[in-house]
Parts: structure tokens; C-alpha cells; sequence
């Protein structure tokens, strides 16, 4: 970004790299300061879960919910996670507030189940440096154990590209996580590098096709034969298989004629408060 900002700065001559410079100083200050916020989001209470539907296919029942994350910044309001998971990934303040999301999450799942909701598989986004962390197991585990959890209930989403970096460590401790029960699942499937040969020993119960293979999926030749080949590759590896960004019936169609077992997407529902799930589950017990 820095070398496309010179490159344009010398293309528009000298006195225009006083101007770039200060675009570069302003956004390195603005990084820094959102990096500044970031530390203290946690103990400000800044952050929430969202929680996105995860429907089968075939029954139309939610089964599951995928928790996202929400920073409500004093004064900027709300700041999307693709700007700030990075920025808390290369601060290290990602582990703490990966472990608040992953507590937070555990303990919602316990509190729809007492109150009577259906039981659902909580799904939580686990990114490169907490994953890394030595004492991810334990903190799981804890986590578990604080919110009266069975682990069952829980389930990891981590991107090809964290468990390709070292193949060895990551079939360790993943294996290590589905000891306890706990359910695996490779996030924005077919955007990374995955080696075939290592995939199959990965412990994963289920492979997310990337929302940048569903979007065109009406049009796209291409993108109907990566999803169908997704699909394909997951049951002969037997793993489920789930499409994220399914926004239209077309879409939903061709997923489910080749075999998809899941979706999720604003078709059925965008990521919604922990309240709104009760009376969306009601509604969709009332329709079937
Ligand atoms: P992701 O895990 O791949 O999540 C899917 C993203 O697609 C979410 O964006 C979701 O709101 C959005 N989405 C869902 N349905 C649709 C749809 O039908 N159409 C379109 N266009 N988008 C849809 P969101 O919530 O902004 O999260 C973005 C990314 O930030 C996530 O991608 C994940 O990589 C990361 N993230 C979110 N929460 C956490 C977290 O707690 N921890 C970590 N490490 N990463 C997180
Ligand atoms: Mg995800
Ligand atoms: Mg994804
Ligand atoms: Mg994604």
C-alpha cells in the first residue's frame, strides 16, 4: 500500500509527495489509535456477539449459530471486524479478546439452554495468534467449565491458511481439541492454499465454501463447479459441508440440488442479538 502511494506520489510529481505522505502518517495514527482502543475494548465493555443462523438444507432447521464479533466504539460507533481483527492480530490483543469471545459465547449457548431454547452448536472464529497460543486447550477447557458447557456445543472455525503455516502442530492440538469433543470447521474454504494431502489428516467435521464462491453462483460456471467440487471433496473426506453467504433462492437451489447440507446467510437470517434467537427459532417451529 505504502509502494502504490509512492508509486502514485512520483506519478503526480514532487508536490504531491508531501501530500501522500500525510495520507500515510494519518492512517498509520489512526491505526495506532485504533490499536490504543482495542486494548481497553474488553474491560470497557465495547464488545458484543452477534449470532448468525446456520440452517440444514434439507430439514430448513437452524442447528447451529456462528457468534461474530461487534466493537462499539465510544465515539466512531461501530467498527466492522474486518478492520479491526487484523489490527488486534498484529497488536496481541486479539488473545484477550479472543478469549472474551470464546467465554461469552460459551455462556450464551448454556443460557438459551436454560431457558428452553433448542440446544445449538455455537460456532466461534479463532484467528492465527490465539490459535498459537500455548494455553489455547486450557483456556478452552475453562471456558467450558465456567459456563456448565458440554463441549459438543461448541464448535471452532480456523482458515485453511492458520493450519497450513505448520501442519504438524496445528493436527496436534486440533486433535487435542476433538478429544474433549469439541467440533472443528475450516472457515472461507477455497480462498487459501490447502494441501489436499493434508487435509485429510485434520481432525475437521466441516468445511465452509467462501462467500465469494456463492456470490455469482447463479452466473458463474466457474463458481458452480468450485462449489460443486467443495461439496463433492467434503463428503468423499466425510465431512459436512456449509455454504456462508447464501442470499438468494437461486443460490439456495443450486446448493441444495448438489448436495449441500448447510447454509447460512441473510436468506434466512443477517447475524442477529442474543435476544432476537428465541423468537426466531419460534417462528421457525411455527412454520414447519
Ligand atoms: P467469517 O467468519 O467468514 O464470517 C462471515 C461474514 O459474512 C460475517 O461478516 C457475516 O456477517 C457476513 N455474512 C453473513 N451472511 C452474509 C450474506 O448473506 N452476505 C454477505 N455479503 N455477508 C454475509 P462479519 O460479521 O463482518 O465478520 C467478518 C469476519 O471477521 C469474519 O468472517 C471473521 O473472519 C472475522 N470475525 C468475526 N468475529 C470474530 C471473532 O470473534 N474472532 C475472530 N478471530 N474473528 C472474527
Ligand atoms: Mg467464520
Ligand atoms: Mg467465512
Ligand atoms: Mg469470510
Amino acid at each position: 500500500n505504502a509502494d502504490a502511494a509512492m508509486y502514485r506520489a512520483k506519478e503526480l510529481g514532487k508536490n504531491n509527495v508531501q501530500f501522500y505522505a500525510q495520507e500515510m502518517n494519518a492512517s498509520l495514527e489512526e491505526k495506532l489509535a485504533l490499536m490504543e482502543g482495542l486494548r481497553k475494548a474488553v474491560d470497557n465493555d465495547e464488545l458484543r456477539l452477534v449470532y448468525q443462523p446456520k440452517v440444514d438444507l434439507a430439514s430448513g432447521q437452524v442447528f447451529g449459530v456462528e457468534a461474530l464479533l461487534r466493537w462499539h466504539h465510544p465515539e466512531r460507533g461501530m467498527v466492522r471486524p474486518d478492520h479491526f481483527i487484523p489490527l488486534a492480530e498484529e497488536s496481541g490483543s486479539i488473545v484477550a479478546i479472543g478469549e472474551w469471545v470464546l467465554r461469552e459465547a460459551c455462556r450464551q449457548a448454556r443460557r438459551w439452554q436454560d431457558a428452553g431454547v433448542a440446544p445449538l452448536v455455537v460456532s466461534v472464529n479463532v484467528s492465527p495468534r490465539q490459535f498459537d497460543d500455548r494455553r489455547l486447550v486450557a483456556r478452552v477447557a475453562d471456558a467450558l467449565r465456567d459456563a456448565g458447557l458440554a463441549a459438543r456445543w461448541l464448535e471452532l472455525e480456523v482458515t485453511e491458511s492458520l493450519i497450513m503455516r505448520d501442519v504438524q502442530q496445528a493436527i496436534d492440538k486440533m486433535r487435542e481439541l476433538e478429544g474433549m469433543g469439541i467440533g472443528l470447521s475450516i472457515d472461507d474454504f477455497g480462498t487459501g492454499y490447502s494441501s489436499l494431502a493434508a487435509l485429510k489428516s485434520f481432525p475437521i467435521s466441516r468445511l465452509k465454501i467462501d462467500k465469494s464462491f456463492v456470490r455469482d453462483l447463479a452466473h458463474s460456471s466457474d463458481d458452480q463447479a468450485i462449489a460443486r467440487a467443495i461439496i463433492s471433496l467434503s463428503h468423499q473426506l466425510q465431512m459436512r459441508v456449509i455454504a456462508e453467504g447464501v442470499e438468494t433462492e437461486q443460490q439456495r437451489a443450486f446448493l441444495a440440488q448438489y448436495g449441500c447440507d448447510e447454509m447460512q446467510g441473510y436468506l434466512f437470517s443477517k447475524p442477529v442479538p442474543p435476544e432476537d434467537i428465541p423468537a426466531l427459532l419460534a417462528r421457525q417451529d411455527a412454520a414447519a
